[in-house]
């Protein structure tokens, strides 16, 4: 419980800081719905959804015609800390490290990959990066910075989904699950005019119910082998230094193959993931290239 609460906190600090308040001064919900959203709320999305801006981090359930959710096997719904109550059958990866043979969980060259962003401490990453790389975004800072989602893009990196507002998914409904996924994939849509193949589950949380849901949008799960723990550089209980991790890094090194799963929300993990982009080199991949396969669904220009 503590992490999920921890992560929450770093995810939106970004956003925090540029809107001038005090994290510790409001609750993120209420503030998140006063952003002033950049990317323009498309026509298309008008016709489709009968709304004219975008939703705050409780997004509502559009159906599709393409989602099918009495397929979707009927498993239980958790919460972070309640895996002992979790069958092995339900293959949660967040719980037992269990995965799918659909899931890419490495990659035969040691590569970086980053989530969170777009946040305005990505641009500095942007800056030192030498070679391309996977960003795994939010929708919501997807149309709070386009800006930054364009330098990312005009940079030559991929970029895939990591839901809309960065739920812990199986404790949502099917229609939930279903919300954060389509609001993510209309932001990239308006924003970077491509549909996303890629996806990584906020906390690596996912089972075989969040699977399906998945699957039905065409999206390959991404998970990771190589954890930095980064985000653990600005907690203050179960504290990880820079060493710590970067004394990983040159393990890692040594084996030359995995996925590394990075940070880029927060000024501070992106001054580690600079650091380990040094130890490690350029010679790294995307996770399209990892697996021999296509950036994006479908590109829109
Ligand atoms: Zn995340």
């Amino acid at each position: 419980m503590k992490i999920f609460n921890t992560i929450q906190s770093v995810l939106f600090a970004g956003f925090f800081l540029e809107q001038g308040n005090c994290l510790a001064s409001n609750g993120s919900t209420a503030l998140m719905g006063e952003v002033d959203m950049q990317t323009p709320f498309p026509e298309w999305l008008t016709e489709f959804t009968n709304l004219t801006q975008w939703p705050g981090i409780d997004p509502p359930y559009i159906p599709l015609d393409y989602i099918n959710l009495t397929e979707v096997p009927e498993l239980d719904r958790y919460y972070p800390g309640q895996c002992p109550k979790i069958s092995r059958e339900q293959c949660s990866f967040d719980c037992y490290n269990c995965i799918d043979v659909d899931d890419v969980t490495s990659c035969f060259k040691l590569s970086q990959t980053f989530d969170d962003g777009p946040a305005p401490a990505t641009e500095a990453l942007l800056k030192k990066l030498r070679q391309r790389t996977t960003f795994f975004v939010l929708g919501i800072n997807t149309v709070n910075y386009p800006d930054i989602y364009e330098h990312i893009l005009e940079r030559g990196h991929l970029i895939g989904t990591h839901t809309w507002s960065h739920e812990f998914l199986p404790s949502l409904s099917n229609e939930e699950i279903v919300a954060q996924i389509e609001w993510s994939i209309w932001a990239m849509n308006a924003t970077g005019k491509h549909f996303p193949k890629y996806f990584r589950p906020p906390y690596g949380a996912i089972d075989n119910r969040v699977r399906a849901i998945v699957k039905q949008f065409g999206l390959t799960v991404v998970l990771w082998d190589l954890d930095t723990f980064d985000w653990k550089l600005i907690t203050n209980d179960d504290f990880r230094t820079e060493e710590e991790i970067l004394m990983d890094i040159n393990t890692w090194k040594g084996e030359r193959k995995g996925l590394i799963l990075e940070h880029d929300g927060a000024r501070r993990t992106v001054e580690v993931a600079i650091k380990i982009n040094e130890l490690i080199g350029s010679d790294q991949l995307t996770i399209a290239e990892c697996i021999g396969d296509t950036d994006y669904i479908e590109r829109y220009d």
